[in-house]
């Protein structure tokens, strides 16, 4: 099954595809992107994620693409790919250019996408629990805006890993609880989930939503609050969502054991309820 990419209406393997050097989502960040997974050959989402790039796109003063034409697109790429558990990667920048800062207004857009397998994580992980450390939100103030410039979600990321963790959430300067490096983060307090509102400050995660929906059906309250650094560490459960992510649940957080230091139970039971409904 090959790994494939799309680039303006051409479909090649992915290491024959190439963008050209002035891309201005390669020089300057100028470009936006969605990650959609499929299980079972059918995407999970898939509309929810279109609308978030079309908002995307919009924050960005991007012109407007069809939709149609875009999931005729995704469509044509998934069934050449023909995999089951297939990650689709959508990105769009402002087009190609000579380099300069402004851009002309006659600009065209240009849309790659590519196709690849999904690995499940380790269940390991999974069942276990993973450890994250905190780090100093230092990212640019429009999070809402699913843009390519993610530098530092790389670089909290890779600190992460460095100190042999799994993965960073960002604290604001004045001690909010924001979110991790690719992904949305909650806890659980007296029973109850709760999250960062959606700001400007935080991507409107799609696994966030679909996880406080799935809550509200099994009779989990589920709140949005800003969170205070102080208030992780009385937490009964953590866990980050994303659409690679899922529900992963957190042992520790900078070291200390988060409740029993392992995945909760509605930590579990929300992770299943997803599970079964994107199958
Ligand atoms: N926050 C950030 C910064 C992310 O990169 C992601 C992953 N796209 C998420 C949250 C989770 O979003 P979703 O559930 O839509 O994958």
């Amino acid at each position: 099954m090959p790994e494939l990419a799309y680039l303006n209406g051409v479909i090649r393997p992915i290491n024959e595809t190439y963008v050209p050097i002035e891309d201005r989502g390669y020089q300057f960040g100028d470009a936006v992107y969605e990650f959609v997974a499929s299980y079972n050959g059918k995407f999970f989402c898939m509309k929810e994620h279109l609308d978030r790039l079309e908002k995307s796109m919009e924050g960005l003063s991007f012109p407007k693409v069809d939709r149609n034409f875009i999931q005729n697109a995704i469509a044509e790429l998934f069934e050449k790919a023909g995999m089951a558990r297939a990650g689709l990667y959508i990105q769009i920048s402002r087009g190609v250019a000579p380099r300069d800062h402004a851009w002309a207004k006659d600009i065209k857009l240009q849309i790659i996408m590519t196709i690849k397998k999904v690995d499940e994580l380790d269940s390991k992980i999974r069942k276990q629990g993973i450890d994250i450390i905190t780090v100093q939100d230092e990212r640019w103030s429009n999070c809402d805006i699913k843009t390519v410039q993610i530098l530092f979600n790389a670089m909290a990321k890779q600190k992460a890993k460095d100190q042999g963790a799994f993965d960073a959430i960002f604290i604001s300067k004045d001690g909010i609880v924001r979110e991790g490096t690719s992904s949305n983060f909650f806890i659980v307090k007296d029973g109850v989930i709760i999250t960062h509102p959606l700001t400007k400050n935080i991507l409107p995660g799609i696994t966030r939503m679909v996880v406080m929906d799935l809550a509200r059906n099994l009779g989990i309250k589920a709140e949005e609050k800003f969170l205070s650094k102080t208030d992780l560490f009385s937490a009964e459960e953590a866990f980050l969502t994303g659409t690679i992510t899922e529900i992963l649940g957190i042992k520790t957080i900078d070291g200390v054991p988060i409740g029993k230091g392992k995945p909760g139970e509605i930590t579990q039971k929300l992770y299943r309820a997803l599970r079964e409904k994107a199958e």
